[in-house]
């Protein structure tokens, strides 16, 4: 099996897994017990948090252990917004944010009384500083802007956003920060609320995390209990949260050779499909992130393609994971304008450090092959 899925999810590093199933044994205890079993898990599970803050150069009680960045944005967003109403009503974000941030949104909108405003991006794909700027209001009290867009790799400039956020208006500012969580730098210090996922980065699925200021104030979505400092009740996932610190610390310290790998693949792919398949289309920016690439096939449809690459034993995405079954199409490709005959032809390949230059051969040879099959029947 060809794997080119790693923005939809990663394996599990072999590390992480050993960790975890050597803990399952002995910390088993609820983190909140206040006998021996609990307390030595609640001290391992804080070890891990302390350790989080010190390699994101954040503070531990900034940190909220959560099921994974749907919940943390859902908690951000919704949290932000109940708690922070009486300031303002108005609220906004982009046209290509990902489902768990957008349906945030609509709820907020459709069931709430808040009013949202979805700014459009320009052809690279990304919101301006400009648009942000044009778009605050005195009773704007949250801009939420993802910081890379996980369908084309866009990347956005958040520091000149928090900017512009942050001097004009009182409003807070949320950024999804999967796609770039251990990838890129991420600058909390210009952020208040961050929303993180470990099994993007070689972590356990139903683990992540959301960063909030200590200033910030947001209603817990999840009430029950002390847990996360009273803003997420439920029993810790402890042995979750306990593995994150490894799993953030491994791949930080890969950083640097999976940018400069992923950077080379991405050439050769471009350069390589550009030369055996005549009409193909680049769908990312230049500048985007190097281990994302979204292109559109001229001759094969999304579905299509997706079928015969998965008989062919290749793992391909269409647009985003979450909202691959609703047939919709990307709303992604169609806020940067692109016509629909290029947005249903569109694909999502996506690169790791594992991803050898002959994957990637085999790769363009099987989309030339399907391209001309398909595309004569
Ligand atoms: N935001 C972005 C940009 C994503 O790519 C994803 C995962 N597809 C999520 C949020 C949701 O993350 P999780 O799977 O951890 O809920």
């Amino acid at each position: 099996m060809k794997y080119f899925d790693y923005t939809s999810t990663t394996k599990p590093h072999p590390e992480v897994i050993s960790t975890y199933t050597k803990l399952l044994q002995e910390y088993y205890g609820n983190a909140d017990s206040l006998h021996q079993l609990g307390q030595k898990t609640h001290k391992l599970m804080e070890k891990s948090r302390a350790q989080i803050a010190q390699l994101l150069s954040i503070y531990s009680d900034e940190i909220i252990f959560t099921s994974g960045a749907s919940e943390a944005n859902n908690t951000a967003i919704k949290g932000y917004a109940f708690a922070n109403q009486h300031k303002g009503k108005h609220l906004i974000t982009s046209k290509i944010e990902h489902s768990s941030v957008r349906e945030c949104f609509k709820q907020l909108e459709q069931v709430f009384g808040f009013e949202v405003t979805y700014l459009d991006v320009d052809e690279t794909g990304s919101v301006t500083k400009e648009s942000v700027e044009q778009a605050l209001r005195k009773d704007t009290i949250l801009v939420s802007i993802m910081h890379v867009n996980n369908e084309t790799g866009a990347i956005h400039d958040i520091v000149g956003i928090s900017e512009a956020v942050h001097t004009k208006s009182r409003a807070c500012f949320h950024v999804d920060c999967v796609q770039s969580f251990t990838k890129l730098d991420i600058p909390f210090d210009k952020i208040d609320l961050a929303s993180m996922s470990a099994h993007k980065i070689y972590g356990l699925k139903g683990s992540g995390l959301l960063y909030k200021k200590r200033n910030v104030t947001i209603l817990p979505l999840i009430n029950g209990g002390q847990q996360e400092m009273g803003l997420r009740g439920g029993t810790s996932s402890a042995l979750e949260n306990i593995v994150l610190a490894k799993t953030i610390r491994l791949a930080l310290e890969q950083k640097e050779r999976m940018r400069e790998h992923c950077e080379k693949l991405r050439c050769y792919f471009v350069e390589q499909i550009q030369n055996e398949i005549v009409g193909v289309c680049i769908n990312s920016p230049s500048h985007g992130i190097a281990n994302i690439i979204n292109i559109s096939i001229p001759k094969v449809t999304s579905e299509v393609m997706l079928n015969a690459l998965d008989q062919r034993g290749f793992c391909v995405s269409a647009y985003s994971t979450c909202s691959s079954k609703t047939k919709k199409g990307s709303h992604v490709l169609a806020a940067m304008g692109m016509s629909q005959e290029r947005i249903e032809r569109a694909i999502r390949i996506s690169f790791s450090l594992h991803t050898t230059f002959d994957e990637v051969d085999e790769l363009v040879a099987t989309l030339k092959e399907i391209n001309e099959i398909y595309g004569t029947k």
